[in-house]
């Protein structure tokens, strides 16, 4: 073990920036849960927490609602995703202006999964727009709003090559995105070369890495593949015979996704973005080891001192 790894840096806190991801909830119980997990994240100060948007606008409502209780009722920079799958353009400029006037500075500008389902053929809306990148240009066209879009590792499942996949993103940046973040992955190799191959593509954006922590690993793993992430055997064999044991579950799931953020963290990464699946305790963990404190945890520990 070697003191002088960059992740065991007493000042590396200040070297790193977080972001959360939520979804907004369905029922009064999910909301009281959402709202457990942004008190305990929210003193962790992130970058920003961002919103996710249901393809077609099926979670319009509700996503606006919670953007606007960020808003409202925390210190927090909301972020609110936006897809434009299935809706003609005047829709879905409604839908920016809705929250500009509501006083959203950041989106994160998805194309979304077709209607029928992912894997499905896509087919834009005959006057919708096209893709991540078109949603860009159009909230480009609004303001000078700060633009996340995505980015895959492992290449996006449509994409029929790493080529085609790199140039949407270069189109999304041509167009103003600001930051990518990129799907879930699991092994860090693949990160570090999609950013090689984007940085040569003359990509020069931040690609902020994706981090799931593995909740439920039978949920993740018949996800994955049709979000474009593969499932290394090593992580199965790890979560092997887990299912009926979810303090186990829970203690592995912490350890994998410390043993990932700390390797990054090595590799010299500085921006990490949680999909916290709206619970707080394993996300606050990882950013503790990555010295991302909260006020109420310094005071109380300088008092223990
Ligand atoms: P795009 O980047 O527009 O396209 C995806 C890929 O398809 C491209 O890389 C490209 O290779 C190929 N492609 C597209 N158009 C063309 C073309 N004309 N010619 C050739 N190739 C093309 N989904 C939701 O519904 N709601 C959310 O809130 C949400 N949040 C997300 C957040 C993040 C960080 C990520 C990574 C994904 C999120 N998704 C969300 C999932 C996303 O909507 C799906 O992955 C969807 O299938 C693709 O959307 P995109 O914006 O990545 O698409």
């Amino acid at each position: 073990m070697n003191q002088f790894r960059f992740s065991r840096r007493p000042d590396i806190g200040d070297k790193i920036r977080v972001s959360f991801e939520f979804f907004p909830p369905k029922s009064d119980e999910m909301e009281a849960r959402l709202w457990d997990t942004v008190t305990r994240l929210e003193p962790l100060k992130p970058k920003f927490v961002s919103v996710t948007y249901g393809a077609g606008g099926s979670t319009r409502e509700r996503t606006a609602r919670t953007v606007k209780r960020i808003l409202n009722e925390t210190a927090l920079t909301p972020a609110a995703h936006m897809t434009c799958v299935n809706a003609a353009r005047h829709e879905v400029d409604e839908v920016i202006q809705e929250f500009a006037e509501m006083g959203v500075t950041r989106f994160v500008a998805l194309r979304g999964d077709p209607a029928e389902g992912v894997g499905a053929a896509y087919r834009p809306h005959p006057d919708g727009y096209a893709n991540g990148a078109e949603l860009v240009g159009a909230l480009k066209g609004v303001g000078d709003f700060d633009i996340s879009v995505s980015a895959y590792p492992e290449k996006h499942p449509e994409s029929p090559d790493f080529a085609t996949d790199i140039d949407m993103l270069k189109r999304k940046v041509d167009n103003g995105a600001t930051r990518a973040i990129t799907q879930f992955f699991f092994d860090n190799d693949l990160y570090e070369r999609y950013v090689e191959r984007a940085r040569r593509a003359g990509i020069y954006i931040p690609i902020v890495p994706g981090i799931l922590p593995v909740h439920n690993f039978t949920q993740v793993a018949n996800f994955s593949s049709r979000a474009g992430a593969l499932v290394p055997a090593w992580l199965a064999e790890r979560f092997d015979g887990l299912q009926k044991d979810p303090q186990t579950h829970a203690l592995v799931a912490s350890a994998v996704a410390a043993e990932q953020v700390l390797d990054l963290v090595e590799r010299g990464v500085g921006d990490f973005h949680f999909y916290t699946m709206n619970r707080a305790d394993l996300v606050f963990a990882i950013c503790h080891m990555i010295g991302i404190r909260s006020h109420e945890a310094e005071a109380a520990g300088s008092a223990a001192a």
